[in-house]
């Protein structure tokens, strides 16, 4: 594949392998007494040493990139985040980097920027935290804006399956802006990349959806009305994070709907830039419920959004148009 963005694909795929590494070993530790507890310790180990694995990376290939993403390192540089640190640090080393505690809040911090530029990446450490305590699916996405168009998008799904086919979990999936979608498994990055496609179903009440298992994310109750006026007869599928890409993006799926519980929600960008990218070049297509396009030109959010549409292209008009027949009301 020829396309401009050679050496930063590699970075990318490497490092959301190497954090993905990271992201299982600490979720292999999770015990059903730590989430009967409802300790979020184990999310918030893995979501620091997600990101400071891929800052370091972009770091040291790409100096002079910021980086957008949720997290900073402030938590960890108090006394009481020692604890966390140290594990932090453990996790990185096991992932082959060694570091001193310093230079792990630093690489964390990269992350923590919010100022638009011309050109940066944004980041989600663990995209779906409550699906990654439940050890269900997150991922990890990383996507390249430069002057607020995505030209690469990134995501790392470990507990995805593969294929229909195969008992095999772990997608790798990334896209290139005018290059395609392609995908491979997680755990073999010498397998022939694969491209990726959505579905080519066209009849409204044959689509099967998806959408967040978060009631307070997606107002479950508003797609139901849209179900409902398009005749859908099959339950949705309720998933955490931007795996919900990856299944209309593949063909798993064929719309993803994220209607918005209340007025005044601003979707983060690092919620969909690696997601968008790869559905849009697998052939689907993406608005805000409006109909109107996602703008990753207004900073850390999509500020003149509201929610989001990802469909296989050939069903959105007439999903956005059920979408507006039963807004509720505010
Ligand atoms: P999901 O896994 O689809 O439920 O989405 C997870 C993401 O939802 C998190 O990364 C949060 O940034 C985001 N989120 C948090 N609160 C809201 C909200 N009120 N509406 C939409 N998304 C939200
Ligand atoms: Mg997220």
């Amino acid at each position: 594949m020829t396309h401009p963005y050679r050496s930063e694909l590699k970075t990318a795929l490497r490092s959301v392998r190497l954090a993905a590494r990271a992201c299982r070993s600490v979720q292999a530790g999770i015990t059903t007494e730590s989430l009967a507890k409802k300790d979020s310790s184990p999310v918030t180990v893995a979501d620091y040493a997600s990101q400071a694995i891929v800052c370091h990376s972009l770091q040291t290939s790409f100096p002079g990139d910021p980086v957008i993403g949720e997290e900073g390192a402030a938590e960890l540089r108090v006394p009481e985040g020692s604890v966390f640190l140290e594990k932090v640090l453990s996790e990185c080393r096991n992932v082959g980097l060694m570091a001193t505690p310093q230079q792990v809040c630093d690489w964390i911090d990269l992350g923590g920027n919010s100022t638009y530029s011309p050109r940066f990446w944004t980041l989600d450490p663990i995209d779906g935290t409550k699906g990654y305590l439940r050890k269900e699916q997150y991922a990890i996405s990383l996507a390249l804006i430069i002057d607020g168009t995505i030209e690469l998008g990134v995501l790392g799904c470990p507990n995805m399956p593969v294929s229909d086919a195969s008992d095999e979990v772990g997608v790798l999936a990334w896209a290139i802006r005018g290059h395609g979608a392609w995908m491979q498994p997680l755990d073999h990055s010498e397998a022939p990349a694969v491209p990726v496609q959505v579905s080519s179903t066209s009849v409204p009440s044959d689509l099967l959806f998806c959408e967040s298992v978060e009631s307070g994310h997606s107002s479950h109750d508003w797609s139901g009305l849209i179900a409902a006026e398009l005749g859908i007869h099959r339950e949705p599928i309720r998933m955490d994070s931007q795996c919900k890409y990856l299944a209309v993006a593949r063909g798993d799926a064929d719309l993803y709907l994220r209607l918005p519980t209340r007025k005044g929600y601003q979707e983060k960008i690092w919620d969909h830039a690696g997601g968008v990218l790869v559905v849009t070049e697998a052939g689907g297509q993406v608005s805000d419920i409006h109909g109107r396009p996602a703008d990753f030109s207004q900073g850390s959010t999509l500020a003149i959004n509201e929610g989001m549409v990802v469909t296989n292209g050939k069903v959105h008009p007439v999903v956005i148009d059920a979408i507006r027949k039963h807004a509720p009301a505010v």
